[in-house]
């Protein structure tokens, strides 16, 4: 898999280029999840996201995975492709999807229809930027509450379906 980064104003910052067999692994791994009553449903869309390429394998240097601001799952070729490590960043767009949807509740009520995306998204880069904060004051930089939730997430698909 080749993965070409842009910079706002389309150039071309970086080219990744994962093995093969990292996107083979990947693949072997959301279909063994797929037999875990658990974990089928978050392979399934593990899958979708995968073919629509909101899941990525490349080189995060160091950190298993990453999810951004607009819900793409990033996952470390080398490092990434747990079980546990798939659930935490699963979990993550979970998370996301509760922020967005709670801006539409919102906003509806307000009597500002448009501008429930809008209020959604803000409330989650909030949350993204309170977690970091959070991360830093209980001395563990990068690992907020929003992490703690789906480590625990991880963990309990991880130890349920017997994958690690
Ligand atoms: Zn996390």
């Amino acid at each position: 898999m080749t993965i070409y980064n842009y910079d706002g104003n389309g150039r071309l910052m970086t080219i990744t280029v994962a093995a093969n067999n990292a996107s083979d692994r990947l693949t072997k791994l959301l279909n063994q999840l797929k037999k875990c009553p658990q974990a089928a449903g978050m392979a399934n869309s593990l899958t979708q996201m995968q073919n629509s390429g909101t899941l990525v394998l490349t080189n995060l240097g160091g950190a298993d995975g990453s999810t951004s601001l607009t819900g793409t799952i990033s996952i470390d070729s080398t490092y990434g492709i747990t079980a546990h490590n798939l659930a935490h960043e699963y979990f993550h767009t979970i998370q996301m999807g509760m922020f967005m949807s709670a801006g539409q509740t919102g906003a509806g009520a307000s009597g500002f229809p448009s501008a429930g995306p809008f209020l959604g998204a803000a409330a989650w880069v909030g949350a993204r930027d309170y977690n970091a904060v959070a991360s830093i004051f209980n001395g563990t930089p990068g690992f907020g509450p929003l992490d703690v939730q789906a480590e625990a997430f991880g963990q309990q698909i991880s130890s349920q379906c017997g994958i690690d």
